[in-house]
């Protein structure tokens, strides 16, 4: 079963649902020729996606275009529902940086026959996540610098201050549906600079000023096992 890892802590916590945000960042949007959502854009990868330091994105067969968006990713702590926005940080146990992995010609068609994303994200291996900051040591989550480097080239870069809805209203939100549960994760979101990944690059991506990173590489997928 997938799980979370503390960074310098031998805890570590099964991962239950992991919902995701789509276009929240302004720039991101606009690249894809998306509208800026009136509300937040909700869709949940299975926890099959998980992978950690030192594991492989694997492209599929079923997608010739996958694309790297890199994000802030909260972790709850604290089950909660109908939780008010000034409470909300309160139910969070940490903070890491994580890769909703995308196929983005999957997604394309879908998008055309207003169909869901499922798919497009749903990918094994589609979500690299880092080790977890733990949420006391983390000032300020709405003001933390956040990048990508793509061998060894900086492919995003953002700041959670720009996201169109932030996490304490994710948070609000989400809990306004759903029942959040330990070991929810939350991909909040990715900033400009969406691009194709390609067999052999190697990613790195960092939260804040090395609080945490995340170091995985690409290859095709495996058959036949
Ligand atoms: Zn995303």
């Amino acid at each position: 079963m997938a799980q979370i890892f503390f960074a310098g802590d031998e805890r570590s916590v099964p991962v239950n649902t992991i919902y995701c945000i789509g276009r929240n960042y302004a720039e991101h949007a606009g690249e894809l020729n998306n509208p800026i959502p009136q509300s937040p854009i909700v869709f949940i990868k299975p926890a099959t996606t998980i992978i950690h330091s030192g594991e492989f994105i694997e492209l599929p067969r079923a997608s010739s275009e996958v694309h790297h968006e890199v994000e802030v990713v909260a972790l709850v702590g604290k089950p909660g529902k109908h939780i008010a926005p000034e409470a909300a940080l309160e139910h969070l146990a940490g903070y890491g940086i994580g890769i909703d992995v995308t196929a983005r010609d999957v997604q394309e068609k879908a998008k055309q026959k207003s169909h869901p994303w499922a798919v497009a994200k749903g990918f094994d291996t589609f979500a690299p996540v880092s080790s977890f900051v733990k949420a006391e040591r983390v000032g300020d989550p709405g003001n933390l610098d956040f990048q990508l480097l793509v061998n060894g080239e900086t492919r995003q870069a953002g700041n959670t201050r720009d996201m169109l809805f932030p996490i304490a209203e994710l948070i609000a939100y989400l809990s306004s549906i759903f029942t959040l549960l330990p070991g929810d994760l939350l991909f909040t979101g990715t900033p400009k600079g969406v691009s194709r990944l390609h067999e052999g690059d190697k990613l790195r991506a960092i939260l804040g000023d090395n609080l945490v990173a995340l170091e995985v590489e690409v290859r095709k997928e495996r058959y036949g096992h």
